[in-house]
């Protein structure tokens, strides 16, 4: 339980990175706050890096969405919220509930995405319902479960601290999740901690490892494979462990020979010298404390769920995992992509961790008393926007995020919009680029913002943290949570949607997480099903599971690691080795596109800046959308640091600044994701992908697409 802050001061928690640092907000009474790292949260302890520090310059009220709109006209709540149940009912009833799709966010507060999900899944009674959380950590959540049988992440962020080892996969850490990366430099300081980065470029965190393996695109997995034999080969196996909590690794083990048999096999598949390699190999064989945490690098890929087994196989090989210091550690992208996948926002599953068995099923339908309860998956993000493209879904919902910007095929979901019979958008915003829509009835609904909202969040140590209200909502701006609700009031489903607290909505979906749960399940808020507004307040954050009597005199007690006991959430409670497919591009490079383009993030920006680029100081470090070339493939290009290149790939263009640089391996290119149509229309990353997506997980490829470049002669 943290300490009660003095008024006005406001207990609340950053809304960019999944790192989900606690802040301190005091208002100035003005609609402004001064902005400090809260000392007592456990993710920072303090500490807020470039992006939250800044949080204090991204408050204005410019471009701010501040009354409900219908085709471009001011409407009242109660007129939007009316057409919007009026058509969704018609859309039903003419083509199925399942024409009807959501598409949620990350941003959104577990509240918001709870409600939202009851709706759809339980009361319309369409599968559709998808999140930009697919583009950020799903290959993470389906390697989770094919591993352990269920998405839980086995560690915690001291692990960092105390780990001798950190392997960092295709994470820019440094830039990315700043605060981990200064709790895992203090374990550097401390005690001698060594680093070792696997990227295709040579990152800011790279140029901080002791050890960086500047590998292909897209051959982690063979990286890990010929780990995996190494371990196996030289004395490393722990067979207790293996023999007691595990199964799978003959097959597991056969196929990572078959790929990787040794370190020059190795060599030749990722590019990286065998010396590396090795050395690679024989530091983590020798040590025990070892974290290999990953991220987009390894998620946003169309091999993205074998990546993430082929690391686990290494930690489940050598006993590493839930023990301090030791285990594979998924570092999320938003602050709440975590807090989505508990409620179910992802269109694998159902609700609180639940899938579609069908006792699963029927225990969500009588818990939610639901009339329309889905019973199986419903289209994640790419195949849900082709089936916009298609004609098959008629009404959608957009959420918190920004599509037009950031979905892979960009252009083509901008068309596809025109044919939809309903499209509404919830927004903070008013000028962005999936706010200005495109449908044949636009209904734009004002949401609130950080500062203005109220709910939970879970960071990726699975610790959920309060956001808290400190700002009055300009406007009519509401919570996304009311407007869900209100629709579904009006839809005939008064009493399962008669919320009237963000408070109310966290104890029925902590209610629903412990409804019938014997332990045989991971999610687990028992604990908490029964907190009072007060509590709710002030007794978080706290690490899930958090089962009923789990702390001393029945205080809600958060678990720091799980695993440790060998036990998993598999049917025989054993941990699994998945055997990997060998890797390869989903695309090929061509002699049209000759480049593999990846896209990342900068230091200073979030997503697509509708609230980074409020603030000078962030906009300063990156002004303007660029693209990072080796200088080879540069001289070879006639392309100059500074000036204008025309990047282009088999689905669109975009004109960038060169930035010559030595970071990327010859015949790759970076670009940023963050630059979209408000801010420079010829620079969405989105419009230039193609985004394959992984067979398993359905997250899309963004990490590798063929391109091509040439300089812009402007007269
Ligand atoms: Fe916010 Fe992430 Fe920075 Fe923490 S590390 S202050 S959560 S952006």
């Amino acid at each position: 339980m943290t300490q009660p802050v003095a008024a006005p001061t406001v207990r609340t928690t950053c809304p960019y990175c999944g790192v989900g640092c606690g802040v301190l907000a005091t208002p100035d009474g003005q609609g402004g706050a001064t902005i400090a790292g809260d000392t007592e949260h456990p993710a920072n302890y303090g500490r807020l890096c470039s992006k939250g520090s800044a949080l204090g310059e991204t408050l204005s009220l410019e471009n701010r969405l501040l009354h409900p709109e219908i085709d471009g006209t001011r409407v009242s709540w109660d007129a939007a919220l009316d057409t919007v149940a009026k058509k969704l009912s018609a859309v039903a009833e003419e083509h199925g509930p399942d024409a009807i799709a959501f598409y949620l966010s990350g941003q959104l507060l577990t509240e918001d995405y709870y409600v939202a999900n009851k709706l759809a899944k339980g009361f319309i009674g369409t599968p559709h319902v998808d999140t930009n959380s697919r583009l950020c950590m799903s290959s993470a959540v389906a390697a989770h479960r094919r591993a352990f049988g269920s998405d839980t992440v086995p560690g915690c962020y001291e692990d960092l601290d105390e780990a001798d080892l950190i392997v960092l996969v295709g994470s820019n850490t440094a830039w990315c999740h700043p605060i981990l990366f200064r709790r895992m430099a203090d374990a550097k300081e401390r005690r001698g901690t060594k680093f070792v980065v696997i990227d295709p470029r040579r990152t800011q965190t790279a140029q901080e490892s002791d050890l960086f393996l500047g590998i292909r695109p897209g051959t982690d997995s063979a990286l890990f494979s010929g780990l995996l034999v190494y371990l196996s080969d030289n004395g490393f196996r722990d067979r207790a462990f293996i023999e007691s909590h595990t199964a799978g690794l003959d097959g597991a083990l056969d196929r990572a020979r078959q790929i990787a048999p040794n370190a020059a096999a190795v060599a030749v598949l990722t590019g990286v010298p065998e010396a590396d390699v090795a050395a690679f190999y024989a530091l983590f064989a020798g040590t025990r404390r070892v974290v290999t945490a990953f991220s987009q690098g390894v998620n946003q890929s169309a091999q993205g769920t074998d990546k993430g087994n082929s690391i686990i196989n290494c930690h489940l090989i050598t006993g590493r995992i839930g023990q301090p210091g030791a285990g594979p550690f998924s570092l999320t992208g938003q602050p709440n992509a975590m807090g989505g996948r508990e409620v179910g926002g992802l269109a694998n599953m159902l609700a609180a961790h639940m899938h579609f068995a069908p006792e699963e099923v029927d225990r969500v339908r009588r818990y939610w008393g639901a009339p329309r309860i889905i019973t199986g998956e419903g289209m994640k993000a790419v195949a849900l926007f082709e089936a916009v493209a298609r004609g098959k879904i008629k009404a959608l919902w957009v959420m918190g995020t920004n599509p037009l910007v950031s979905m892979p095929r960009a252009d083509m979901i901008r068309d596809a919009l025109k044919g939809l019979d309903l499209y509404v958008v919830s927004e903070a915003v008013s000028d962005s680029d999936t706010a200005r829509g495109f449908g044949q009835t636009t209904v734009l609904l004002p949401a609130q913002a950080w500062g203005e909202k109220d709910g939970t969040v879970t960071n990726s140590e699975r610790r959920i943290s309060r956001q808290r209200r400190f700002l009055t909502s300009p406007g009519e701006a509401r919570p996304d949570w009311a407007a869900l609700a209100d629709v579904g009031r009006r839809l005939g489903h008064g009493r399962a949607f008669a919320f009237d607290s963000a408070a109310a909505i966290f104890r029925e979906h902590a209610g629903l997480s412990a409804y019938e749960n014997n332990g045989t399940r991971d999610f687990d808020l028992g604990a908490l099903t029964d907190i009072s507004d007060a509590a709710y307040d002030v007794n978080l954050p706290v690490q899930w599971p958090i089962p009923k009597r789990s702390g001393p005199r029945g205080a809600p007690q958060g678990k720091a690691r799980l695993f440790g006991d060998g036990r998993f959430y598999t049917f025989d409670q054993r941990a699994r080795f998945v055997a990997v497919q060998p890797p390869a591009l989903a695309l090929a490079v061509s002699d049209e596109f000759p480049f593999v383009l990846n896209t990342g993030r900068v230091r200073d920006h979030w997503h697509t800046m509708t609230r980074t680029g409020k603030s000078q100081r962030l906009s300063a470090h990156r002004a303007v959308p660029f693209v990072e070339v080796h200088p080879d493939d540069a001289a070879a290009h006639r392309l100059t640091d500074g000036g204008i290149a025309r990047l282009a790939t088999e689905h669109g263009e975009a004109e960038l600044e060169v930035m010559v640089t030595d970071t990327v391996v010859p015949g790759s290119l970076f670009m940023p994701m963050h630059w979209g149509g408000a801010f420079a229309s010829k620079a969405r990353v989105g419009a230039l992908v193609r985004g394959m997506p992984d067979p398993v997980s359905g997250q899309p490829e963004l990490k590798a697409t063929p391109a091509a470049i040439a300089p812009v002669a402007y007269r």
